[in-house]
């Protein structure tokens, strides 16, 4: 029996002491940039950190490891840091959670330092399959596709945006046939005895999905910006802050006042409706990143009921051949394998690469590919398939006339540091440089309340900025040296025309069946045409933008230097932005769909909409990877979501009453 203790102290007091500890280390740094190079020293300065107090849950010491739980978690990241909070909030349940990657630390959460994350072992550094339809600018033409090695996974490499997406999204996954995808409250309700319907019924049609996920999105929410309170659309109680970074550059509201010359609004992209622009609204709590760790599991840390393994990879899932009941996971450890049973469930968390190449190397998954590797399949399921992404036209770059864009160089200066360290606030709290969104809805242009398949999404410096991000988007040294080197001192903003309902679908394959190699990845982007043509309107609507007095005030002028491998083209023509797309790809970090929520007459549905993997018992699967499809949205709060609401699901296919969110339909 376990009992259940809360944390006592407020993390976030103890972590402003720290930060004067690191202030020194970072003040440091900065006097010797002029011997060694400033960002090698920042890279250094993050893996460093690792030393830093922490109050992230321990690593739970061998001995204290107990053989079995009632649930593990493998992966703690977006997902599996909820569902680890949310399981444990029964005193009665144990729960370990199992992470393949190290411990957060503070320097990773000072928002101007996300670009160098990728560049650290909290990144698993993958690539896509080399192609010559896309990402053709880039190193080997295979895009970098990075991702959390680290508890808190990619919430804490992402940028920290916090876009819901559309009702139409949540909509939509109900129209699919997932419409028992809420918490069913009724006893009579056919879905509480997770009966799935053959055909959508007239259930459906009294059932928005949209209603359903909404008090979940609230539950994540603490969410402080004033000008938006109301508690229709928002929750103030959650764990998870929500705020406007607490600076901005003169190029912000240059974007936000054009934008509203060429005839956008100003709007609540978290409220009720979503066209329009905005600055962003960001997972960040006093200026630092609010990963989803910090936010579910520091306030917890103490609880007896949860374990937590770091430095662990889950290798394989155990499932009973006969029975086809998952009952524990095997994880290797500085080369030590360890069996841990689970009394109740497994959960998967570990994303939509990792996830389906688990499930995968445990036999689950399509059974040609499986027998091809030699892996004895337990049930045929169309794992792997149906990945998503978005992606934008990169290095969309744009010249202005004044000192005011975000340049490494420029802001790393003692009297920003201090400013951060001391008050959390100044140019360092920009995270990544990203500002401002604008939501564009091409085919309804007038409807405020549309459904947007194109955002724009602004960053107040470019690829000159700071040299990491050259590194970041992988562009060959031939692309930067002709179009970016000569810039490379000038003033500027960079613009992505980012795809929110992509069409091209794409796969991931395993290439073996040892656990140490990393899966293929296809992403697949363009296979659609209708993608690009999307892209390009996003762009003749950035153009647009930029020629409103607005952003003229700075002198904005398009970068006008081509690709050389698109120089045959016009420049600035269609042809031209869809070569520039296909050399220049740029994805948004949006992976998802991989194991796909659908009811049972889906033949490429992998988990029911309880989020059960179809033919193996015990066995779930919440992270991203259950996305049907992708909202019009970033995904870290989609992910969010899913994750409050399956761990509802699981509380109560276990016979814990005590959902914390009410819902009523009617
Ligand atoms: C660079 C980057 C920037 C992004 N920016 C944004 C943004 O600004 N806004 C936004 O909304 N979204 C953003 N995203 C996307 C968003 O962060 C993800 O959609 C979200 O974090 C996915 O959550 P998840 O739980 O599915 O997976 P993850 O958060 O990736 O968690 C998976 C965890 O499982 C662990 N794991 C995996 N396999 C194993 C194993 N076998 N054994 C043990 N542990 C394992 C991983 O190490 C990781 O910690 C970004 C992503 C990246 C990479």
């Amino acid at each position: 029996m376990f009992r259940f203790h809360y944390y006592q102290q407020n993390p976030y007091t103890k972590m402003h002491q720290n930060f004067r500890q690191i202030a020194a280390l970072l003040l440091v740094l900065v006097t010797i940039s002029g011997q060694q190079s400033v960002f090698e020293g920042l890279i250094k300065t993050i893996e460093d950190g690792e030393a830093q107090w922490s109050i992230e849950p321990p690593d739970v010491a061998e001995n204290v490891m107990h053989q079995e739980y009632d649930f593990i978690v493998v992966g703690a990241g977006t997902a599996g840091c909820v569902v680890a909070n949310r399981l444990t909030e029964n005193p009665n349940w144990s729960v370990l959670l199992i992470e393949a990657g190290r411990s957060e630390n503070y320097v990773m959460d000072m928002p101007i330092l996300a670009n160098y994350l990728q560049f650290t072992e909290a990144n698993w550094g993958y690539k896509t399959e080399p192609s010559n339809q896309y990402c053709m600018g880039m190193d080997n033409q295979q895009c970098n596709w990075p991702r959390g090695k680290v508890v808190g996974g990619s919430s804490v490499l992402n940028y920290m945006i916090y876009t819901r997406g559309n009702r139409r999204d949540y909509d939509n996954w109900a129209r699919l046939g997932n419409v028992g995808w809420y918490v069913p409250r009724v006893k009579t309700d056919p879905y509480r005895v997770n009966k799935m319907p053959d055909k959508l019924s007239t259930y459906e049609f009294r059932c928005r999905s949209f209603d359903e996920v909404l008090p979940y999105f609230k539950k994540i929410e603490n969410f402080s910006i004033p000008e938006y309170s109301d508690p229709t659309y928002h929750g103030k109680d959650g764990y998870l802050s929500i705020t406007y970074a607490p600076y901005k550059t003169k190029i912000a509201d240059g974007i936000v006042k054009a934008s509203y010359e060429n005839g956008i609004r100003y709007v609540d992209y978290n409220g009720p409706t979503q066209v329009g622009v905005s600055r962003l609204q960001l997972s960040m709590r006093d200026g630092v990143r609010a990963s989803s760790s910090r936010a579910y599991l520091h306030p917890i840390s103490s609880r007896p009921n949860l374990h937590m393994k770091k430095f662990s990879m889950v290798t394989k899932i155990l499932i009973d051949p006969a029975t086809k009941t998952a009952y524990g996971v095997e994880f290797v450890r500085n080369g030590r394998t360890y069996r841990i049973r689970a009394k109740k469930e497994v959960i998967l968390s570990g994303g939509a690469i990792n996830t389906p190449q688990l499930l995968m190397l445990s036999g689950v998954g399509p059974k040609k590919h499986l027998k091809s590797l030699g892996i004895p399949v337990i049930s045929n399921l169309k794992v792997g398939y149906n990945l998503m992404d978005h992606i934008a036209l990169g290095g969309l770059t744009f010249l202005i006339n004044q000192p005011v864009s975000l340049r490494t160089q420029k802001i790393i200066t003692n009297e920003n540091l201090k400013q951060y360290l001391n008050h959390h606030k100044g140019p360092l709290s920009v995270p990544g440089g990203c500002e401002v969104l604008v939501f564009h809805d091409f085919s309804n242009p007038n409807d405020p309340d549309g459904y947007p398949e194109i955002e724009l999404l602004y960053i107040g410096g470019s690829i000159v900025s700071d040299p990491i991000l050259r590194k970041d988007f992988g562009i060959t040294d031939e692309i930067y040296d002709a179009v970016y080197k000569p810039i490379e001192n000038a003033e500027t903003f960079m613009t992505f025309p980012m795809l929110l309902r992509p069409k091209s679908k794409g796969r991931i394959v395993l290439k073996s069946a040892d656990y140490r190699v990393k899966p293929m990845i296809f992403a697949n982007y363009f296979a659609d045409k209708q993608d690009m043509d999307t892209i390009i309107k996003g762009v003749r609507l950035t153009l647009n933008i930029t020629s409103q007095p607005g952003l003229q005030a700075l002198g904005a002028k398009l970068h006008e230097i081509p690709i050389p491998q698109c120089s045959k083209y016009q420049f600035a023509s269609d042809d031209y932005f869809n070569c520039m797309a296909r050399h220049f790809t740029f994805t948004i970090y949006h992976y998802s769909g991989t194991c796909k929520m659908g009811p049972r007459t889906d033949k490429k549905a992998v988990v029911d909409p309880r989020l059960r993997v179809y033919g193996v018992k015990n066995l779930r699967v919440v992270d991203a990877s259950v996305i049907p499809v992708i909202p019009a949205a970033h995904t870290n709060a989609p992910t969010f979501m899913i994750a409050e609401k399956g761990a509802d699901m699981i509380k109560e296919d276990w016979g814990d009453e005590r959902l914390s969110c009410d819902i009523n339909f009617k």
